[in-house]
């Protein structure tokens, strides 16, 4: 199968999810793989590239500005973000899924004023009960709600959240809502959820996932 042909088998299946917002925002996933396979996905008419380290993703930015320099496509970081890593991911990140922490939301607020910027946020859920993971505890989402919802230059989106390995994904989108719930009485506005990947995105669908990150279903395997 093509990348054109496993691009648009999941593009279909978004088409297909019952949605209360609309269809949602398929992110391709392409880190491990080149700016050129970046480059098809534009030519495919691919909107949304999704990254998870900052060293790669930034080069792979300026190269793909060198392939198609007049594309569109919104890059999201998807990954944990370092804050001294803050500055370079706003050069060319449009959305971030992973603030989960009080100095991430303060390095933000302090660069992107300076940038004349705002940064769509997401903030992630850490589902595993391991305070070393990425995301925020669950114990600890209202306040970190509260303070990004200080900065005026994070347009806070909604939630984002890993299903745990080796967990069921329904039971793990299930908590996602359950959070969500409590979420939203403080920001109700914010109602993205970022949800599924590959191998439980349409279940995240079926659940009202409104962005989805697939990655190596639709590049093929990833070679680290
Ligand atoms: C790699 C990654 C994805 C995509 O994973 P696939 O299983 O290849 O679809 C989605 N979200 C995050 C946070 C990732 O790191």
């Amino acid at each position: 199968m093509s990348l054109k042909e496993r691009y648009e088998r999941v593009l279909a299946d978004v088409a297909k999810a019952p949605s209360a917002f609309g269809p949602a925002t398929l992110i391709v996933v392409t880190k491990n793989h080149p700016a050129e396979l970046v480059a098809e996905l534009v030519d495919l008419g691919c909107m949304n590239v999704g990254e998870n380290r900052d060293q790669e993703a930034s080069a792979k930015y300026l190269a793909t500005q060198e392939l198609r320099p007049h594309n569109s496509l919104n890059w999201h970081f998807i990954g944990q973000l370092q804050t001294n890593k803050v500055k370079s991911v706003l050069r060319y990140a449009s959305a971030i899924h992973s603030i989960d922490r009080s100095s991430l939301v303060q390095e933000l607020a302090k660069q992107l004023p300076k940038l004349g910027r705002t940064v769509q946020g997401f903030i992630e859920l850490n589902l595993t009960g391991d305070p070393g993971r990425g995301g925020v505890m669950p114990a600890n989402l209202e306040a970190l709600t509260e303070e990004v919802l200080k900065v005026p230059e994070i347009q806070l989106q909604g939630l984002m959240a890993v299903a745990g390995l080796g967990e069921e994904p329904r039971s793990e989108f299930e908590r996602v809502l359950e959070l969500q719930h409590r979420f939203l009485t403080i920001a109700p506005e914010a109602r993205s959820l970022s949800m599924g990947m590959s191998e439980d995105y349409q279940v995240a669908l079926e659940l009202g996932a409104t962005h989805i990150r697939v990655g190596s279903k639709i590049t093929g395997p990833r070679s680290y």
